[in-house]
This record gives C-alpha cells, structure tokens and sequence, in this order.
C-alpha cells in the first residue's frame, strides 16, 4: 500500500465542515470566557474590587483576605462557565505556554470533600518544573519554580480550567519564562518615557506600549499531514522538490479565500473572540495555502498573551476542519515563509499616541523626539534585536533570500527622511521656539501632519516606520513576541532615560529647555545615520555597506545568540534591572540547547526518511529499468547513471551527517554543539535533501511514498 495515495484519497474527501455561529455576531460573545471587570463586579463586592485595582495600580501584592475573596468570586465565575479545575497558565523558554490542572476540590478537616481554591492557590503554583529548561538557573534535584499570577492580564476559561495568566521563575526569583522580563520592561519603559514626556505635558502620568501583531500561518490537509512525519516532528518539510506552479503568478495573494480554509477562519473567529482577541483582519498571504490573521492592537503584555493563546487555539480549531495549522517560519523550501510582524507604538494615559505626527507643533515636537529616540535605541542595540527574533526556524527565512534580511536596519520613508534631516543641518540659533501653548518651530523645520496615507512600503526591511507605529517585521511566526517585545522596551527605555539626562544636564548649565531639546535631538539623528536605510535589504551591496556602517551583519544562529552576552546588551539589561548577567547566561544556554534539539531532530529524522521510504523507492524504480534495460525496451542508461550517482550522495551523506551529529553530540558546551550543527550538520541536511528532491523529478510517481508539495500546498 502507498500511504500517500491513501492520504491524498483522504484529502480529497474533506468537505468544508458546518459552521453554525457566523462571526458577525461578534460583540455578542465578545470575552464571554474572559473574567472583565464587567463580570468582576458581578461576582466581587465593590470594596474588594477597589482594593484588588488600586493593588494592580501600585504594583503591590493583596492582602490574604483581599486575595482570598477574589479568589471565590473567580472560581464561582469559572464554575458558572463550567470551569472544574485551574492551572497556572505560563510561558517556559521552551516556546508555547504550559499548564498544569488542579480541580477545585479539597477535603476540610473532617475529611469531607469541599469546593476550594484560595487566594494562595490564585497567587501561585508550584509545578514540578525540574523538566522545564533553566540554563543551569536550577538544578533539576532542586525543581523549585514557582508560578505566579500576572493580574495584568485577565484570567480565561478554556474549556474546562479556568486559566491564570503567570509568570514563572526560579525559587531565588531568577525568570524562567518570557513574561517576567515582558513585564519589568513594560515598568522600565512607563518610568522612562513618563520622565521624557513631562518636559512636553505635565499631565501625562503613564505611558505603555501598544502591540498589533499580524500571524501568518500555513494550513495543510490532516491526511497529508499526517503521511508527512518530518511536518508532524518538525513543523516543515525536510525534503520536497518545488511545484511546478507555486507563487509565481501571484494570484493567491489577497485572493480568495476557499471555502473550506474560511469556514476554519471563522470558527477560529469566534473561539479567539470568546477569549477577549480582538481579531480583526484575514486574508490569504502570498505562497499558497499561506493565510495571515490579525486582530486590533493592544497592550504589549496583554497582545502577547493573547497572541499565544491564539496559537493554541489555532491548532485546536484547525482539526476540527481537517487541516493541520503550519506555524514553522519555513515549512516549505522555495516559498515565502511565514512571519508575525509586530506593529509597536508607545501611548500615554491621556490618549496619545507618541509614535504619530500630532494634531498641532507642540505635540509633533514630542513625535519627533520619541521617534528618534527609537531610531537611536535600535541602532545601538541592533545586534541584541536581531538575537531576540533568532532561532533555528526563523534562520530559514531570515537573510536566506528573503524578507527580512538579517541584518536589523529601519525604513522611514521620504517624507520623514527630509524631516530629520533638515532638523540636523538646522542652525543653532534657530532652535526650537516653544512659546507657552502657541507655536514650536523645530528650526525652520515643520512635521507634515498626516504621513499615515503616504507612507510609502518598503517589504524589504526588517523595522519599518509605518505611519503611527514601527513594524518590527523580522519576528517569526512560531515566535514568543515577548522576547522582541521585552528588547525593544527595554532599549527605548534606556536610550529615553539616556537622553533626558543629557538634557537635564544641559540644563543644569544654564541652557533653556527648547534649546537643549534641539540640541541633543540634532546630536541623537547624527547618531542614527547607520540604521537609516531607504534601500533594497535584500541586495548584496546592502550586506557590504552595513558592515561598514557597524551594524551587526552575522547569520549564524549561535552567533547571533552571543549578542545577549554583549558588553552593551549586558550593561542595559543590569542598569535597567531587566534581566540579571545571571538570566541572560542562563537564557542563552536555554537558546543554544533548543537550537540543538531542533537540528538534532531535523537531521535524524531527514536520515530515516532518506533510509526507509527515499532509498527503497529509488530502488525499486531501477529495478525496473533494470529490467527494462535487460529486455533491450528503450535506452536508460542515461537515466539509470543520474539515478545510481544521486542514490549514492544521498546514502554517503546520511552517513556522513550521523557522523557529524554524533560528534556534535559529544560537545559538552551547548554554545559549541551548537556551532558544531549550524557548522558541519546542516550543510549536509542540504545535500542531502538536494538529491532526494532531485530523485523525486525523476522517480515514477507511483512508487513516491511522501506527499508531494503540489499536493501539500493546493488541496483545502
Ligand atoms: P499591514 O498588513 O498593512 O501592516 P494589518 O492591518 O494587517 O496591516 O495589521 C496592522 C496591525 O497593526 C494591526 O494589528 C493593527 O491593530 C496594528 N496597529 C495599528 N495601529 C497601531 C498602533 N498605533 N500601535 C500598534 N499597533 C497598531
Ligand atoms: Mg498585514
């Protein structure tokens, strides 16, 4: 039996499968398994309330009473929604979220069986963690992580559990997850950008950051999945020779969706907004069978939950419709792979935005000062940003051919481009004149007011200006987007606290505030010039020019990780308090670990699909031409050589890439090992996959036992 003519058979029996809530009928379930603060006051008194907002407001822990009471008045809104257990809903540096169920009874003294959960058990979980990755924070015989609850962002019920947002750390308080080091930065920036803005407003008395991520997503047939093992082990294809017609028309892009893939989009509509996601955007992408989903914008800790918890939701929804979703940056060789751009702005509590031009002068002043400061941060900080979107996975997309390159570089577009610098080659004597509520001059320089409309779309970098928001588009699609998230933060945060004191420092000499804005504005675009880059990112002139330009050009994954360990990286991690030498060490270790797992599998499993199902194949194939040969029909011999030259590549190279990885495996240094794969295993995954892709145009359909990427990427 061929599996794969099973499968295909299989495939093309799914029909599109009944959705019975349209999701037009979206402000109807809107947040239904969220606990909002509508719901809140339905099951918690108002004075604990107040209590329990002001404690969130001034970052301090609840009392045990105060805890305790919210505590029932959650658990009795679970149990309405059929809730029987709770977990701890967390981030690990494993990737994904991880829980771990409790029910909500007990037994009382007596031993009679109670309902119970108090406010400790809202407060925290202490999971047998010694599984969970640390980079050497905890050793396994001492498995002491804790969870702790994250009031932030809201509890869920999924299913049965009422889910409990949590950050994870060690016993000594060292992160162990992406939430911690999300939320210090997301302190870190409010302090900072406060500080700056108040030489603006003085009324402003918070600001954070906003995140709108896009998801890309691929979505194969389950049957064709399931004959696929390296999708199944891997997320992508470690073999597979191009179809004939993949996304060189382009007509997939924008197009129509079929039919089945949105009665899928629309189930997943309703499930993500349910959770309180606020989707908002489909569309196909432009490989085939690449769709993208993006919801409104919303606080940077609170998107990043929800993003992952779409994730989760995603996969489930999927099988409901037959199909397996595809979150691997990289699924298929030769077409676009996927990615989760991060639209990122920063906003203050009196409703503005700071990343767009404003309503008058005074406030475009602000604009241009927060976004220099920007421009500054991911210039000095250019190589921690690209470590914070690495992985194995996303190295696929990123400078291999296409968007984005890896090297971080930041598009803003003419008409910005001329703002800055006229604002640089403008005299001193000209400084901005900011006259009570009236007028601001920023030299002879003005801020056109609306560049939203006109920003012109540069695909080709990886960290655009886009009108009111910068698009962090380098981030891949399987991603955390706390680990960019956290980065960035932090290094405006910084560079924001960095440039009022120069400021201040100005002003302590006697310099008037509107001319020591100027001038240190004028100093910081000097300093900006490197990251500005208008051009095509893809070009091999750009990868020589931002090396001259001192910008941070490395490819190699294990490399690019070093960048956490940087002299800089590690000075703003510490002077922020953001992430201890400690936690950087311990998370790198984590980041070169997983990076071995990944190849380690990758490789194996390319070894034992090249064995069981590439070799026997071919084999069979040239027996019968072989055959045919003896009998004089036709003339192989050409054929019959191409097949016996690649059947031989590919079994000296299997043997040559176990060699390589059973070396690998003997590095104790996971930082060396994980040199070691990206040095010696993955070219010979390449080789070999070169071959076997070869074979594949050659070989009798018939006998190719693995579905093939014109099947993979055009049933639905
Ligand atoms: P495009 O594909 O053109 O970049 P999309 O509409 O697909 O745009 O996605 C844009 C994303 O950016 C959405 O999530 C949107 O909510 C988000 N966004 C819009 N304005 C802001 C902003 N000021 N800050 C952060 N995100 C924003
Ligand atoms: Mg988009």
């Amino acid at each position: 039996m061929n599996y794969r003519f099973e499968s295909l058979r299989e495939a093309h029996s799914h029909r599109p499968v009944e959705v019975t809530v349209p999701s037009a009928q979206a402000k109807v379930f809107y947040a239904q398994s969220v606990f909002t603060p509508d719901k809140m006051h339905e099951y918690i008194s108002e004075n604990i309330l107040d209590e329990l907002f002001d404690a969130i407001q001034e970052q301090r822990p609840l009392s045990r009473d105060i805890a305790n009471s919210v505590a029932i008045g959650m658990k009795c809104w679970a149990q309405d929604l059929g809730a029987t257990h709770y977990t701890h809903w967390f981030q690990p540096l494993t990737g994904g979220t991880a829980e771990k169920h409790d029910t909500f009874i007990d037994f009382d003294r007596t031993g009679k069986m109670i309902d119970d959960f108090s406010g400790d058990e809202l407060y925290q979980q202490e999971p047998d963690a010694s599984s969970f990755p640390s980079g050497g924070l905890r050793n396994t015989f001492e498995a002491r992580g804790y969870t702790a609850w994250d009031p932030t962002s809201p509890v869920f019920v999924v299913g049965d559990r009422l889910c409990i947002p949590s950050v994870f750390v060690a016993y000594t308080g060292e992160a162990l997850d992406y939430k911690t080091p999300l939320l210090r930065s997301v302190d870190k920036l409010n302090k900072a950008a406060v500080n700056l803005c108040r030489l603006f407003d003085k009324t402003v008395r918070s600001v954070h950051a906003n995140l709108g991520w896009e998801q890309e997503y691929f979505l194969v047939d389950e049957a064709l999945y399931n004959a696929r093992p390296d999708l199944a082990l891997t997320g992508r294809t470690l073999m597979g020779h191009p179809s004939s017609k993949s996304q060189q028309l382009d007509d997939h892009y924008f197009g129509n969706i079929p039919e089945r893939v949105i009665r899928f989009m629309t189930d997943l509509e309703v499930e993500a907004l349910k959770l309180g996601i606020p989707i908002k955007t489909r569309h196909n992408e432009v490989a085939p069978n690449q769709f993208e989903l993006a919801p409104i914008f919303e606080e940077v800790n609170l998107a990043s939950d929800h993003n992952l918890l779409l994730m989760t939701v995603m996969k489930k929804v999927a099988r409901r419709h037959h199909f397996r979703v595809l979150l691997h940056e990289k699924p298929f060789a030769g077409i676009n792979g996927s990615g989760k751009h991060c639209n990122w702005s920063i906003a203050t509590d009196t409703g503005i935005n700071l990343l767009a031009p404003g309503k008058n002068p005074y406030q475009n002043l602000q604009f241009v000062t927060f976004l220099v400061n920007v421009l500054a941060a991911v210039r000095r900080h250019n190589g921690l940003l690209k470590a914070s979107i690495s992985s194995a996975t996303n190295a696929h997309r990123l400078g291999a051919n296409e968007a984005p390159p890896a090297i971080i570089s930041v598009f803003l577009g003419k008409q910005l481009s001329e703002v800055l610098d006229s604002l640089e080659k403008a005299p001193a004597e000209k400084a901005i004149i900011i006259n009570a509520k009236k007028e601001v001059k920023l030299g002879a320089v003005t801020v056109p007011e609306i560049l939203l409309d006109n920003t012109d779309r540069n695909r080709t970098s990886p960290f655009a200006f886009t009108g009111n928001r910068f698009e962090f588009r380098a981030v891949g699609s399987s991603a955390n987007c706390g680990a960019p998230m956290f980065a960035l933060n932090t290094a405006v945060a910084d560079q924001l606290t960095a440039f009022a004191a120069e400021i201040n420092a100005l002003m302590d000499k006697g310099v008037a505030k509107e001319k020591a804005i100027f001038q240190v504005l004028q100093k910081t675009i000097r300093y900006c010039r490197p990251i500005l880059f208008e051009g095509n990112g893809y070009s091999e002139e750009w990868k020589e020019e931002a090396a001259q330009r001192g910008l941070d050009t490395e490819v190699a994954v294990p490399l690019i990780i070093d960048r956490y360990l940087s002299q800089e990286s590690v000075a703003l991690f510490e002077r922020t308090g953001v992430l201890s030498t400690k936690e950087l060490i311990s998370r790198c270790e984590v980041k070169w670990a997983n990076y071995n797992g990944k190849i380690q599998i990758e490789s194996r499993l390319l070894g034992d699909l090249a064995r069981n199902h590439i070799v026997p194949a071919v084999n069979r194939y040239l027996n019968t031409l072989l055959d045919h040969a003896e009998h004089k029909i036709g003339v192989f011999d050409e054929t019959v050589q191409t097949i016996v030259d690649h059947l031989h590549e590919v079994m000296v190279h299997v043997d040559k890439m176990a060699t390589l990885r059973a070396k690998a495996n003997d590095i104790t240094s996971q930082r060396e090992q994980a040199i070691a794969y990206h040095d010696n295993v993955l070219p010979e995954m390449e080789i070999v996959r070169k071959h076997v892709d070869e074979l594949e145009m050659i070989v009798d359909d018939e006998l190719w036992t693995l579905p093939k990427y014109r099947e993979l990427l055009f049933i639905h």
